[in-house]
């Protein structure tokens, strides 16, 4: 049954001469579960294609953006048009406005946006904007909330951070981690607690308003709309990091779910298509803080690039003319895939924990429910990863962590979701012991 992966393996030996593991971000590694990582030569769909020629249904949609599946006609037209007129130019162009145009639509809490090229730069300047706002310096994060590897925001993270077991990173003096306080995941009184302790010195809580970097784990009911009193009531300001949830879990992101309105918004992953790009949005009167309107420095070079907007425009166009489609299909299919599995698992006699929000998902390998991030660290690791590499084997791919969320798209039909329940039953009959 085992895959035929030499081509693979060689190419991660010559990779691993030229880059730190061979990797250009750790997650990508397989460390957490073993085996050799396919080395990836082409996508379409649903589906990944390996340099030796195997094929994969794709739970992991490139850790989120490609919610259309991959090589999307209208996104390849239009970023091979854009092309052709040139990839960059470091002045303005039409279709930056356009691409803010359908996020402000989509996202009505968000009056203004600034582009970026990544999510980590989306959290970075947000966080920065929200101290030269407020006059402010400590910041709120939660346990197992992952939001880009800044220096500040990589205390407790979740991810690749929660994967490897790293507790902080090397690398970030204590003096900067010391203005961000890391309090558990749904537990109102640390939050009460940490305003008491700081009176008029919070600048922001910054959240996944449902945690995908520490596998799926959803708000408990009440507890965004909560964040939203207390920062309210002090002063703060309330972020939302939509990188992973914004476009994902509705067409607004989880603040059109839930019904709140945060200050500011981070935006990633689907924005660009699946090219490098962020945005950072919120208040007017917080976003015209900006240079050149205001004190607060942020810029790139590539900020706004001609092909991701172009790759951004036809991907958030397509999933705004088809939203009223798109997210009941996604959610009927998520929730076939997901309690498909968790059937299997609980036929096996194997112990899982499925969380869902739409089309995002994680079967925890564990009994209790998993509230957050004490909870989800509580799952048997060396079961997911032996259900990963079994998958895997039998063609399924999903994201090489237990920390982290899977993901479908639009090109994955029912037919898809019977296969990877088929390939779940027999993987469960083998690891159930
Ligand atoms: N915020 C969230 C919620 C994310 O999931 C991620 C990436 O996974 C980031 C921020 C960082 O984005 P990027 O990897 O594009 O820098």
């Amino acid at each position: 049954m085992l895959r035929q992966l030499a081509r693979s393996r060689a190419l991660q030996q010559r990779a691993e001469k030229f880059l730190p593991g061979g990797v250009d971000s750790p997650v990508r590694a397989f460390r957490a579960v073993g085996g050799d990582p396919p080395f990836v030569v082409r996508g379409e769909g649903a589906y990944l294609e390996d340099a030796d020629g195997n094929r994969y249904l794709d739970y992991f949609g490139s850790w989120g953006p490609m919610i259309l599946g991959h090589a999307f006609p209208a996104a390849v037209e239009a970023v091979r048009e854009a092309a052709a007129h040139s990839a960059s130019f470091g002045a303005s162009t039409p279709a930056e406005a356009d691409l803010a145009e359908l996020v402000i639509e989509a996202f009505p809490s968000i009056e203004k946006l600034r582009f970026v090229s990544s999510g980590t730069e989306a959290t970075m300047s947000a966080i920065r904007l929200a101290r030269g706002f407020t006059g402010r310096k400590y910041v709120i994060k939660f346990e197992g909330c992952y939001h880009g590897h800044a220096d500040g925001l990589l205390v407790k993270a979740g991810s690749g951070v929660a994967t490897f077991g790293i507790p902080g990173s090397a690398g970030v003096p204590e003096e900067i981690a010391h203005f961000t306080l890391a309090l558990p995941f749904n537990d109102l009184s640390a939050v009460e607690a940490a305003f008491a302790a700081h009176p008029g010195e919070i600048a922001c809580i910054i959240v996944e308003p449902v945690i995908g970097n520490a596998g799926c784990i959803p708000p408990a009911a009440g507890y965004l709309q909560a964040l939203r009193e207390i920062t309210s009531r002090d002063g703060a300001l309330l972020i939302f990091d939509e990188v992973m949830t914004g476009f994902r879990i509705a067409f607004g992101g989880a603040q059109q779910l839930y019904g709140i309105r945060p200050d500011m918004t981070t935006l990633g992953k689907i924005i660009g298509g699946g090219l490098p790009c962020g945005a950072f949005g919120g208040r007017a009167d917080i976003m015209n803080q900006l240079a050149p309107l205001g004190p607060v420095y942020q810029a790139g070079t590539l900020s706004g690039n001609p092909l991701a907007m172009a790759a951004g425009i036809a991907t958030v166009g397509h999933l705004r003319e088809n939203q009223k489609q798109i997210y009941p299909q996604l959610e009927e299919r998520s929730a076939a895939v997901a309690e498909g599995i968790a059937a299997e698992a609980a036929k096996a006699g194997v112990s899982i924990v499925t969380n869902r929000i739409g089309s995002m998902f994680t079967w925890f390998f564990t009994q209790a429910p998993v509230t957050d991030f004490t909870t989800a660290a509580a799952s048997d690791t060396q079961r997911f990863a032996a259900f990963h590499r079994g998958m895997l084997d039998r063609g399924i791919w999903l994201p090489p962590s237990q920390f982290e969320a899977a993901f479908l798209s639009t090109a994955h039909t029912a037919g898809h979701v019977q296969e990877t329940i088929r390939a779940a039953q027999e993987v469960f009959g083998v690891i159930a012991t």
